[in-house]
């Protein structure tokens, strides 16, 4: 069945799809440049759904983000159940930059980075306007929520 709950987005694919997605990103290298940056930030690893590789424990300070993906690597410095419980949907979120990844290889690194910021120089924020994160679903992926990614409010107009 291919439901697809309103509410994250969310699109359950087919086992050969993700199985696909696995091979092509462990050859673009982009897997392993997530594993990397998991080591370097000394996070658990365990399997998760879709084929891919959740970090856990995350303790570098860069990227700010509640979880980030690089390849099939998906990583956060909570835990993914803490994470799914404060913003549901956010693997569904995570596993669509994957299918980024998939697409770009390591081309996604510089075309993210313009993208990002683009939506910076409009919006004074770097996903708002990231076509990349618009792909992924701002919401599922709790960036409208977060205060990172709540777009700036304007200070009410005091006058003396
Ligand atoms: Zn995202």
């Amino acid at each position: 069945m291919d439901a697809v709950s309103p509410a994250t987005r969310h699109r359950p694919t087919s086992p050969d799809a993700v199985r696909r997605r696995a091979l092509v990103n462990r050859l673009n290298l982009t897997t392993g440049f997530g594993l990397l940056v998991a080591r370097l930030g000394r996070a658990r690893r365990r399997p998760g759904p879709e084929g891919l590789i959740l970090a856990e424990g995350y303790r570098l300070k860069f990227p700010i983000a509640g979880a980030f993906t690089v390849g099939n690597v998906v990583l956060t410095a909570r835990t993914f159940d803490e994470l799914e419980a404060s913003s549901p949907g956010v693997l569904g979120h995570e596993s669509r930059h994957a299918w980024q990844y998939y697409r770009l290889g390591l081309a996604f690194f510089p075309l993210y980075g313009a993208a990002a910021a683009w939506s910076w120089l409009r919006f004074r924020d770097p996903a708002i306007g990231n076509v990349f994160e618009k792909q992924a679903g701002l919401v599922s992926g709790s960036y409208v929520e977060s205060a990172l990614h709540r777009p700036q409010r304007r200070r009410p107009d005091v006058r003396n």
